[in-house]
């Protein structure tokens, strides 16, 4: 086990919580594909399921690949442990559902993703939690709207599509002093950008689809947290009694396979993401670009201060609005048109009628995702050949 957290970002991805010696010397770690495990007597058996003898008995509770995955995303987000999932949803509703209980109250940050929307609007609301929207990266937002029943405040920053940014030393901070948690969906950033556990968050949840497995090829989510007893809490009540949202060993050890590479990817990706901007914003074809890492982008400084780099996301709006936008993602040839993010590959999508579709139009465009927004996850190709593409595409729409 690799404990030394004085030990670089990239030395843990690489060898966080795994010891060759305790399996047989393998270099790689072995993938326990078992649903169940054998106790040697009945009373072992027993011991486990108390809680008294920490072994493992059943792969939705714990399984050693899980674990591992577990633990290392959990030494790379400074957290004390965490949880993975079958999908990013499976570990945010996971954690959302054993935090909150009827007549609590979830101040969210009005711009998330869609799919998460739907979950707090539709399911929580229904289970009797009362869920507020509310802007959290104006400032003195978060300090008026939150209440003696908030228990969770709940952001992603930057936000998926629109890039705004929330201040989460300052949440966090507000948070502390309220006695309520909270939850930051990191998967924009990864914990080689940003650490919000580090900043005074108590939970971080992430799609592990994206970035940490980076490959496009698993659906898994991750969530971290803070304190060892939240952790154990979205495990047992979270996982194993009310979404059972397990992730398959053989996709965890993909996930650690592709972590082994991330700060390399991460890297590559911000520096084709900046050309991308740039290009974008010079253009004339283009609107507005938001992108975190821009000079003009209206919270760069934030940006700055909490954020490693820019990431790989960039989303923009085109003059003339959908329609040019469907035009721009038409004439494409390298760039694939796709939802999800964080793959070697670069995605294009239009948010308003594809990932953010679940929200209701005007709200969504209340949430600052207007119908002509387009967004680009910049993938590893040669940024020469990405540039080319994007330029071409934007062409033919002027
Ligand atoms: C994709 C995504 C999710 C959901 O994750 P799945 O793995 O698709 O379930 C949640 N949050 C953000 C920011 C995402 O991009």
């Amino acid at each position: 086990m690799h404990k030394d957290s004085t030990l670089g970002f990239a030395t843990r991805a690489i060898h966080g919580g795994y010891d060759p010696q305790a399996h047989e010397g393998a270099l790689a770690p072995p993938i326990y594909q078992t649903a169940t495990f054998t106790f040697p007597s009945a009373e072992a058996g027993a011991a486990r399921f108390a809680g008294t003898d920490p072994g493992y008995f059943y792969t939705r509770i714990a399984n050693p690949t899980l674990r591992l995955l577990e633990q290392r995303v959990a030494g790379l987000e400074g957290g004390v442990d965490g949880i993975a999932f079958g999908s990013g949803m499976g570990a945010i509703t996971s954690t959302l559902w054993t935090l909150l209980r009827p007549g609590d109250e979830i101040l969210a940050h009005l711009t998330m993703y869609g799919c998460t929307y739907a979950f707090l609007e539709h399911g929580l609301a229904a289970f009797g939690v009362k869920v507020r929207f509310v802007d959290l990266s104006r400032p003195g937002v978060l300090e008026a709207a939150i209440s003696p029943a908030t228990r969770i405040v709940y952001c992603e920053s930057p936000a998926n599509p629109n890039m705004r940014l929330v201040d989460l030393a300052q949440a966090a901070a507000v948070c502390r002093q309220h006695g309520a948690r909270l939850v930051v969906d990191n998967t924009y950033c990864t914990p080689y950008l940003q650490r919000p556990l580090e900043l005074g968050a108590h939970v971080v949840v992430h799609s592990a689809t994206k970035y940490l497995n980076g490959h496009g090829d698993v659906t898994a989510g991750i969530t971290v947290c803070a304190e060892a007893e939240v952790a154990e809490r979205i495990r047992l009540y979270g996982l194993k009694d009310m979404t059972g949202a397990v992730l398959s060993p053989h996709d965890a050890s993909l996930i650690l396979r592709g972590m082994k590479t991330l700060h390399l990817r991460m890297e590559r990706h911000c520096d084709s993401a900046e050309a991308v901007a740039e290009l974008l914003a010079a253009h004339p074809a283009v609107e507005t670009v938001m992108y975190p890492g821009l000079a003009r982008f209206p919270q760069h400084a934030l940006a700055r201060q909490q954020m490693r780099r820019f990431g790989g996301m960039v989303a923009f709006e085109m003059r003339g609005g959908v329609e040019a936008g469907r035009r721009f993602l038409n004439a494409l040839q390298l760039i694939q048109r796709a939802v999800s993010l964080g793959d070697a590959e670069s995605l294009a999508q239009h948010p308003a009628s594809m990932t953010h579709a679940a929200y209701p139009a005007e709200v969504r465009r209340a949430s600052g995702i207007s119908d002509g927004l387009v967004r680009i996850s910049v993938g590893l190709e040669d940024a020469a050949d990405l540039l080319a593409d994007v330029r071409q595409a934007l062409d033919v729409t002027l």
